[in-house]
């Protein structure tokens, strides 16, 4: 018999209000940048974001957003950050990188509609993305 390991594969769930609220935070913020912090669980793999944190502290602009890290509670449901991208590229930058928060960022692009949303990990590979 044949047994193949099941690829460990990496998924988020983002809850659709969650997903308006971040919308409307981003375009309040327009032009400059925006930055939430994600609560939720992750479970083997699956990421489910149901609420967000504005950041203390947090400081933006028009190309970076950003807040710093020890000023975060330790927080087990604090899974990563959002923020925007108002040049629209939802591609993460190497300062995006640098500063990688948690297990998932999400990187918003103008005109941060559902289908303007993504996924990434620390390495900045994508990960698959459902509005639930
Ligand atoms: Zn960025």
């Amino acid at each position: 018999m044949l047994f193949k390991k099941k690829k460990f594969e990496r998924s988020v769930s983002l809850k659709k209000d969650v997903m308006d609220s971040i919308s409307s935070y981003c375009k309040i913020k327009h032009p400059n940048e925006s930055i939430l912090i994600l609560k939720g669980k992750s479970k083997k793999g699956n990421i489910l974001i149901d609420g967000l944190v504005i950041p203390p502290f947090s400081h933006t602009g028009p190309t970076f957003a950003g807040f710093p890290q020890s000023f975060l509670p330790f927080d087990m449901s604090y899974l990563g950050i959002v923020h925007s991208h108002p040049s629209g590229s939802a591609e993460p930058s190497l300062t995006d990188l640098h500063n990688f928060f948690g297990l998932v960022s999400l990187i918003v692009q103008f005109p941060y509609a559902d289908e303007d949303i993504f996924a990434w990990d620390s390495k900045g590979n994508s990960i698959k993305l459902d509005i639930v």
